[in-house]
């Protein structure tokens, strides 16, 4: 079967809006060309020009500068109080593609890994259709934000006073799903991905002669130590029915075969799914750490920092959500049971301050579409480019009705 046959079969079936359908060929060239000139944190200043450009040109009353370089294009239809915002992340990664696109990244050590050229592909082409059809009653906030990847963009445009300026009644946000269907997705209330902390402990001992172990007080056993012990904090310290992660992704130490250094580096990455979980973990961290230390006589710094909570999805704009999503791809394509997602959302800042709702959009399974984001050869699946659209524009104007 050919790669149209398949993504045909997976979205036929699907109740898209028709005019969003025929206008994807120029959304498709438009999420191209970010993903050729992929731009990384905060410097996303000619994709947040790109946006500001077009929504200006349909009409909408655009912001720029918002949290430095986040954009806000707002639009009123009729006389409703009601107001929504819609937010799509604009950044990419630090990564070297590796795909041989056509389109493929034009700038070396930065790439669209993660498919936030097509998220704002998306948007924009919901944008063009509501200023076209003005068919809601209420204010639009469409939210472009910098930075996602850092998870710093969406706390930096709220502390920058986004919801004040443009308040919203419930935000929304999708994220493409490899190895989920074309024309599946997932969306369910509560917890629907992981919070992220991270830690940096330095364990600080006396170094000395290799061959002399007992004149020196030796941080790299203890380091050693340390680390099988922090693991015992996912399988002895949480209940088997919660989830969390521990993982150590640095050490840094010393730096030749005969010398105990007097300093070990440990970099820590914690997750979790819910607050208790993520209160014990950070308890047990620092008590681990403090003992640990004490117990081989080095001293021990924890520089202990809070990343992102949890994105909650909120009963009403979820249900309302699942009701869009149902009549568009069928009640069978709507999964609403998936298993916690570790990864972490700059969202979660959004769906703190607003009551919210994110869900993923299968991206494709197998080679079209199944390899997983952050890697070099992962490609957004432009196919669900008019899945997502008529989601955002049926969500517009089923909420503000
Ligand atoms: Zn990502
Ligand atoms: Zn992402």
């Amino acid at each position: 079967m050919s790669e149209d046959a398949v993504l045909e079969a997976d979205t036929t079936s699907a109740q898209l809006v028709e005019a969003i359908v025929a206008d994807a060929p120029r959304f498709t060239e438009i999420r191209r060309r970010i993903h050729a000139h992929p731009e990384t944190g905060f410097d996303v200043v000619n994709t947040a020009g790109l946006v500001a450009g077009l929504l200006r040109e349909w009409g909408y009353d655009v912001h720029t500068g918002i949290g430095g370089t986040g954009v806000v294009g707002q639009l009123r239809a009729g006389s409703g109080t009601r107001s929504i915002g819609i937010r799509a992340d604009m950044d990419a990664l630090p990564i070297h593609e590796q795909t041989q696109l056509p389109y493929a990244s034009k700038i070396a050590g930065k790439m669209h890994a993660c498919g936030h050229d097509g998220h704002t592909a998306i948007l924009l082409a919901a944008a063009k259709y509501l200023a076209e059809t003005r068919a809601f009653d209420g204010t639009l906030n469409l939210i472009f934000q910098p930075d996602e990847e850092n998870l710093c963009g969406a706390r930096r445009m709220i502390e920058d006073g986004l919801f004040e300026r443009f308040p919203c009644d419930a935000v929304y946000a999708l994220h493409n799903g490899p190895g989920i269907p074309v024309g599946q997705v997932v969306v369910k209330t509560g917890g629907v991905t992981a919070a992220s902390d991270v830690a940096t402990v330095t364990l600080k001992g006396v170094g000395g002669h290799g061959a002399m172990p007992d004149k020196a007080r030796d941080p790299i056993v203890a380091a050693g130590s340390l680390i099988m012990a922090l693991q015992t904090i996912v399988s002895r310290n949480l209940p088997a029915s919660e989830v969390g992660v521990v993982s150590i992704g640095g050490i840094h130490a010393g730096a030749t075969h005969n010398v105990i250094p007097d300093t070990v580096q440990l970099l820590l990455n914690m997750r979790s799914t819910n607050p208790e979980i993520r209160e014990r973990i950070e308890r047990r961290v620092q008590e681990i750490v403090t003992l640990q230390a004490q117990c081989f006589g080095v001293e021990a710094t924890i520089e202990y920092k809070r990343l992102v909570p949890v994105v909650v999805n909120a009963e009403e704009p979820t249900a309302i959500a699942r009701d869009v999503l149902t009549e568009i791809v069928g009640s069978p394509n709507v999964l609403t049971d998936s298993k916690a997602v570790m990864g972490s959302e700059d969202f979660a800042w959004m769906s703190e301050a607003v009551p919210g709702c994110y869900v993923m959009i299968g991206n494709g399974v197998g080679e079209w579409g199944g390899c997983m984001v952050h890697n070099p050869k992962y490609d957004f699946n432009d196919r669900i480019i008019s899945l997502g659209a008529s989601y955002w524009v049926k969500l517009v104007e089923k909420y503000l009705n």
